[in-house]
C-alpha cells in the first residue's frame, strides 16, 4: 500500500504544499510512498525554524544534548526492523544490508553523544602571562544533504555530530528515498523528545532541487553544509559554498582498488573482492571498482573470485532473504552501467562472469581485459561489474591504482604487514585498509577522500571539528604592557 507523506518537517510541524511526488520501489517499479514536493518557501522556512532553535539548543548543558542522542539512538534500536523494511522497499538493498545499515545508525548518535564529553579548547602559552585559550563552539544552521544508497547511514552520519555540538540542522534527503533518509528522521527525534526546529527535514522532486539545494547554501543564516553524493553535484555544492566563505564537507565518489599481492591468502582475497565489488549491488562510494592480481597468482585468483560470485542470487529482495543482488536503484543508473559494459566489450574486454542487464536488475559481471581506454576503467561504475587486471610488481599495481581522478578508499591483501604498509603509503587515498575490503566505516573515525572524492572529514572529532568553529579567547591578568605614548 502506498504511503502518505504529505507534510515534511519544519520546526516540528509537519507541513503540507499540496504538491507531492512519486518514491518508487525500485524492485517491481511500484509507487512506495507519495512525499510532499518543497520548494523555495520551504527551505525558508526551515531555515528559519532551525536559527530559531538554535539559541536554546547550543545553550543547553552539554550533557542534556548527549541525553537526547542517546534517547534518538534506543528509539532507532526500537524500531529496527520496521526501519530494515522501508529500506529494502525504498532503496531496493538486501535483507544482511539493511539489518547492517539500521544496526549501525544507533552506534553513530552514541558516538555522537560521546563526543560532548571531549575536550572542546586548549590552554596556549601566552607571551603576556595570558590565559590564552582555542576553544571551539557551534557554528548555527547547518544544512545536510545525503543519497539514496545508505540513506539512514550517511544521513545520521551527516547530522549526529553537527547537532549533538549545539548545531540545528535542515536536512535534504535524496528524491529516491525521502523516508528512510529524511522523515523517519523527523519521526524518531520527535519521538526522542528532541526540541522542535533542531533537525527540519525539506523533501523535495528532481525538479525542484536546484532552487531548494541553492537556497539551503545560499542562505546567509547557513553558517555550514555537509554533503554527500555524487563528485558533479559535490563540487558544485562546494563552489557555491566557497563563494560565501562557508565551511562545506563534501563526500564524493570513488572509484577504488583492491590490490591482492602475490603472497595473499586466497580465500580473503576473493572474499574481500566478492564482497567489496558486489555487496548493495556495486553501490556503495568506496566499493572495489578494480580488483588488481599480481600476475603470478592472476589465473588462480580468477577462478576463485568468479567461482564465488557466480553463487550470489540475484533477484527482488523484499521478498526473499536469499536475494543478495536486488535492483539498481533507478532506469538511469542501470542504463550508465549497461553503457559501460557495451562499451568495454566493444573495445576488446572479455565478460567471465554476468554481464546481462534485466531492467533495473544486472548480473555480478567480471570483466578481463579492461584497458585504460575504456568507460568502466576510467569512470565510477556504482554497479555490479569488476574488473581484473594483472600488474608485475608493486610501483606498477599503486599506479593503476592512483590512475583516476578519484582517491576515496582502498584495499590490499599480503601476509606481509610492511609491505600492505609501505603500499598504502603510497596510494593517494583518504582511507586504506590492509587485509580487507576498500568497504569499511566505523562511526569515530576520520572518513573521507582525496582529489575528486571529496573535502573535509566525517566521524567522530573529525565531525566536530568541520561543524563547530574555533576561536581565540584570551584573559588578560595585568600582564601585557601597551607602548608608553598610549
Ligand atoms: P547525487 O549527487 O545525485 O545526489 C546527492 C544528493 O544531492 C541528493 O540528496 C540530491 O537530491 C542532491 N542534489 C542533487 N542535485 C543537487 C543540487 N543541484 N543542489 C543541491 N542538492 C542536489 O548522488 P546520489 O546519486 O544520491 O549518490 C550516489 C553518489 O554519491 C555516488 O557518486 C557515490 O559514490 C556518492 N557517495 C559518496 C559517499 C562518500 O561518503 N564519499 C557515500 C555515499 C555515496
Amino acid at each position: 500500500m502506498t504511503r502518505l507523506l504529505e507534510g515534511m518537517s519544519i520546526g516540528g510541524r509537519m507541513v503540507a504544499t499540496g504538491r507531492t511526488f512519486d518514491d518508487f520501489n525500485p524492485a517491481d517499479g511500484s509507487v512506495w510512498a507519495r512525499v510532499a514536493d518543497g520548494g523555495l518557501a520551504e527551505a525558508r522556512a526551515a531555515v528559519d525554524a532551525a536559527h530559531a532553535a538554535f539559541a536554546g539548543w547550543s545553550a543547553l548543558p552539554f550533557h542534556q544534548r548527549s541525553h537526547c542522542m542517546i534517547k534518538v539512538a534506543e528509539v532507532f534500536e526500537r524500531r529496527k526492523m520496521e526501519i530494515v523494511a522501508a529500506l529494502q522497499a525504498e532503496g531496493g538493498g538486501w535483507f544482511g544490508k539493511g539489518m547492517f545499515e539500521a544496526g549501525y545508525v544507533p552506534e553513530v548518535f552514541y558516538a555522537a553523544a560521546a563526543s560532548n564529553y571531549a575536550a572542546i579548547g586548549e590552554v596556549l602559552p601566552s607571551e603576556n602571562g595570558k590565559l590564552s585559550m582555542a576553544m571551539r563552539r557551534a557554528m548555527g544552521v547547518v544544512t545536510v544533504i545525503s543519497p539514496w544508497n545508505f540513506p539512514v547511514l550517511l544521513t545520521a552520519r551527516g547530522i549526529a555530530f553537527a547537532i549533538a555540538a549545539g548545531n540545528c540542522v535542515v536536512l535534504k534527503p535524496s528524491e529516491e528515498t525521502p523516508y528512510t533518509g529524511g522523515l523517519l528522521f523527523a519521526e524518531i527525534f520527535k519521538e526522542a523528545g528532541v526540541p522542535d526546529g533542531v533537525l527540519n527535514v525539506v523533501t523535495c522532486s528532481r525538479d525542484n532541487v536546484v532552487a531548494v539545494g541553492d537556497e539551503l547554501i545560499d542562505n546567509p543564516r547557513v553558517k555550514g553544509i555537509s554533503f554527500t553524493g555524487s563528485t558533479p553535484v559535490g563540487r558544485m555544492i562546494a563552489a557555491r559554498a566557497g563563494a560565501h566563505l562557508k565551511k562545506a564537507c563534501v563526500e564524493l565518489g570513488g572509484k577504488d582498488s583492491l590490490i591482492v599481492c602475490d603472497d595473499a591468502d586466497m580465500e580473503r582475497a576473493t572474499a574481500a573482492a566478492n564482497f567489496g565489488s558486489f555487496m548493495h549491488q556495486g553501490q556503495i562510494c568506496m566499493s572495489v571498482e578494480k580488483v588488481l592480481v599480481h600476475e603470478k597468482i592472476f589465473d588462480a585468483f580468477v577462478q576463485r573470485f568468479v567461482e564465488r560470485a557466480a553463487k550470489l542470487k540475484m533477484g527482488d529482495p523484499t521478498h526473499d532473504k536469499s536475494h543478495v543482488i536486488g535492483p539498481l536503484i533507478n532506469d538511469k543508473q542501470a542504463a550508465k552501467v549497461k553503457a559501460q559494459i557495451e562499451d568495454a566489450v566493444a573495445k576488446g574486454a572479455k565478460v567471465l562472469l554476468g554481464g546481462r542487464v534485466q531492467g533495473r536488475f544486472v548480473e555480478p559481471t567480471i570483466l578481463l581485459g579492461v584497458t585504460p581506454q575504456m568507460l568502466v576503467y576510467q569512470e565510477e561504475t556504482f554497479g555490479p561489474v569488476v574488473p581484473v587486471i594483472p600488474f608485475r610488481n608493486d610501483d606498477e599495481a599503486v599506479a593503476i591504482a592512483n590512475d583516476t581522478e578519484y582517491g576515496l578508499s582502498s584495499g590490499v591483501i599480503t601476509r606481509d604487514e610492511q609491505r600492505g604498509m609501505a603500499i598504502a603509503h603510497k596510494l593517494d587515498t583518504g582511507m586504506c585498509h590492509i587485509n580487507c575490503s576498500s568497504v569499511n566505516d566505523e562511526p569515530h573515525v576520520p572518513f573521507g577522500g582525496a582529489k575528486a572524492s571529496g573535502m573535509g572529514r566525517h566521524g567522530g572529532r573529525w565531525s566536530h571539528e568541520t561543524f563547530t568553529e574555533t576561536r581565540w579567547i584570551t584573559l588578560d591578568r595585568g600582564g601585557r604592557p601597551y607602548p608608553p605614548m598610549f
